[in-house]
């Protein structure tokens, strides 16, 4: 095996490197070192995120930069603020021996003064998003006219970014001579596209085969109906008690929505997106980092910046549109040797993009049924037994009061006492999932049988609410005529209308619960009138009387759409318990894995994960 010291660089790195805990090059390190070194051939790397690029294309920079020299000899581009301040950050680290090295990282979302101050001083290795760099071009502060590398880092992403007009401006500044390095972890047509255009004659090195994902990840899909997409992130994060994941979401707005509803559940959660400030990422990030989150919601690009090795679960709340994005989230678990489980939730319908993501892989997704409550109680029983046996007990805070207690429990046996304080915690999560339904799709698990439709339909009421509207029969309304007045208040696009009951003076109907903030406010702020009465809409926990009207299944919100179809059945049951997955707030006592008990924010201690000793509070940001 090859060592940093064979590869050829100089003792200052190497102490750098032994410094950082670096003992052998990985695979793109053993292969890009060399090649950079004694070669100006332009360079098209394949590495997957984790692999160690960083090194491989810093690394012989550093060797061949002249630290005599202020002008700047290498950028680094990179899609995001984050990406780019880990590797200026880890250059930074790899040059701390080298005597006059200077590296900065240009970003947006800083002070642009700042960085030109920090540019006028002389900095020969610039690592910077390709928005921020143009606009140092343009104020002519950033100079590329001695520039000897550049290296376009995640080329993928950045062309997903929309960054293909500021690479072209910066390419057009930079001299013809230079070598360019470009590292991808997937390669579609497009960074196929700008390799060509941007790349002359280069050299193909690849750490792992193209577009695949790392063997450490095994791809498990779940198909569940659209509106249990969501109790069954929460079925996964229950039964494994020690996850630590990312849940990625396509847009900020799905991310947000997915981490609150989490987040007012109780369990340790997060969202990392675009819309947040950078101060707020920051935030986020760190927590994660350092375990005192659990679970990130995230979207693709604000997770990229993200350095964390040893990830149980990524999962994809909804599937990317661009499948080779498939590759990123996979890859963010199943790192430094570890094992991973990347968790695609789809729709029957979405089953089909499976498999194009199959033939990118190289891996068959494994068909697996969501943990029911009888194996997410199993798993939380033997977590809870785990703590009971690791637990550490204060022999010298605790004598004083064990005479008493051992009075009071004397009548109790061995077995008796197990039960009762084994017991104290796993009743209430067994109350939690008593009643809780199959969540696997059953046209999925049985095949396409449109008789089990009725079943299906049953489970959702969980995850809708049930509204009063003070008009009824006697002002004309009908099923049809109250669709028409919800679609009118534009609440959301193709929201899910459940149960209608029309009576004499007034109604119910059920909203998807997703939407009650915004049914109630739509019908507040329009001041909505009908048939000469003023509407007034309320949320009410009245039972269904079974006097159904029409069954679930009506889509709202979309007046273009056509006649409108009733999907459902009419008798979907009066007398339905409701259990585990569609109350907001559990009123179980369990914590759950990642789940802090209701009523006592923030007392799952980092022993979740960690050492059981330390009762640090978790608080939530
Ligand atoms: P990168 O792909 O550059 O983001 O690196 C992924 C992680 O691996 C980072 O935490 C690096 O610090 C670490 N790393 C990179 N190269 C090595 C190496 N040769 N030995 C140990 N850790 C490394």
């Amino acid at each position: 095996m090859s060592t940093f010291k064979e590869l050829g660089l100089n003792s200052q790195i190497l102490q750098a490197l032994t410094d950082l805990g670096y003992e052998n090059p990985t695979e793109i390190q053993k292969k890009a070192i060399p090649q950079v070194l004694s070669s100006k051939q332009d360079l098209k790397a394949f590495a997957q995120t984790g692999t160690g690029k960083t090194a491989a294309f810093s690394l012989p920079i550093l060797e061949q930069i002249d630290a005599e020299s202020g002008d700047t000899q290498a950028i680094i581009l990179s899609p995001t603020r984050e990406l780019a301040l880990q590797i200026a950050n880890n250059i930074t680290d790899f040059s701390k021996h080298l005597k006059g090295v200077k590296t900065l990282a240009v970003y947006g979302g800083a002070s642009i003064e700042d960085q030109v101050r920090k540019l006028n001083k002389g900095v020969q290795i610039i690592v910077g998003t390709p928005g921020r760099t143009v606009d140092l071009i343009n104020r002519k502060q950033l100079k590329l006219s001695n520039l000897k590398w550049l290296i376009l880092d995640e080329a993928d992403e950045m062309l997903n970014m929309g960054f293909k007009d500021e690479l072209d401006k910066i390419l057009a500044v930079t001299p013809k001579e230079k070598q360019t390095l470009l590292f991808s972890a997937t390669f579609p047509k497009e960074v196929e596209g700008i390799a060509k255009a941007y790349l002359k004659n280069p050299i193909e090195i690849s750490a792992g085969e193209k577009n695949k994902g790392t063997d450490q990840v095994s791809h498990q899909y779940y198909v569940v109906s659209e509106r249990n997409r969501y109790n069954a992130i929460k079925r996964i994060a229950d039964v494994n008690p020690d996850i630590y994941c990312i849940i990625f979401c396509r847009t900020r707005r799905e991310t947000q929505e997915v981490a609150d509803k989490l987040i007012s559940d109780g369990y340790n959660v997060d969202a990392l997106h675009g819309d947040l400030s950078q101060a707020q990422r920051d935030s986020v990030m760190e927590k994660f980092r350092s375990k005192t989150l659990q679970i990130l919601v995230a979207t693709d690009v604000a997770a990229r910046g993200l350095d964390v090795t040893d990830l149980t679960h990524v999962i994809n709340h909804k599937l990317p549109d661009q499948i080779e994005s498939y590759t990123h989230r996979s890859g963010r678990t199943g790192r430094a040797g570890k094992e991973g489980i990347s968790i695609a939730i789809v729709t029957v319908r979405e089953k089909s993009k499976l498999h194009p993501i199959e033939r990118l892989i190289g891996k068959k997704f494994i068909s697996t049924p969501i943990p029911t409550g009888k194996e997410i109680c199993q798993n939380q029983l033997l977590k809870l037994i785990d703590k009971v046996q690791d637990i550490q007990v204060n022999e010298t805070e605790i004598s004083d009061f064990l005479p008493s207690i051992y009075e009071k429990l004397k009548d109790l046996d061995r077995e008796e006492l197990i039960k009762k304080f084994v017991s104290i915690e796993f009743n209430t999560f067994l109350t939690y999932y008593q009643n809780a339904p199959d969540l696997n799709d059953s046209e999925h698990m049985r095949g396409v049988d449109r008789n089990s439709d009725r079943g299906s339909k049953r489970r959702d009421d969980e995850n809708m609410t049930r509204f009063f509207i003070n008009i009824g029969k006697k002002d004309k309304l009908n099923p049809a005529r109250l669709i028409g007045l919800i679609n009118d208040q534009r609440i959301a696009k193709n929201i899910e209308i459940g149960q209608i009951e029309i009576l004499d003076t007034f109604s119910f109907f059920e909203l998807d619960k997703t939407y009650e903030k915004e049914t109630m406010s739509a019908f507040e702020g329009n001041d909505v009138d009908f048939e000469g009465r003023s509407v007034n809409v309320e949320i009410t926990t009245k039972q269904r009387t079974g006097q159904a009207r029409s069954g679930g299944g009506f889509r709202g919100g979309d007046r273009d759409r056509g006649p409108r179809k009733r999907t459902g059945d009419s008798d979907r049951g009066n007398d339905r318990k409701r259990s585990g997955d569609g109350d907001r707030k559990p009123k179980t006592d369990f914590g759950g894995f990642g789940r802090k008990r209701p009523g006592a924010p923030g007392t799952i201690s980092k022993s979740t994960f960690g050492s059981d000793q330390n009762p640090k509070r978790r608080k939530r940001i």
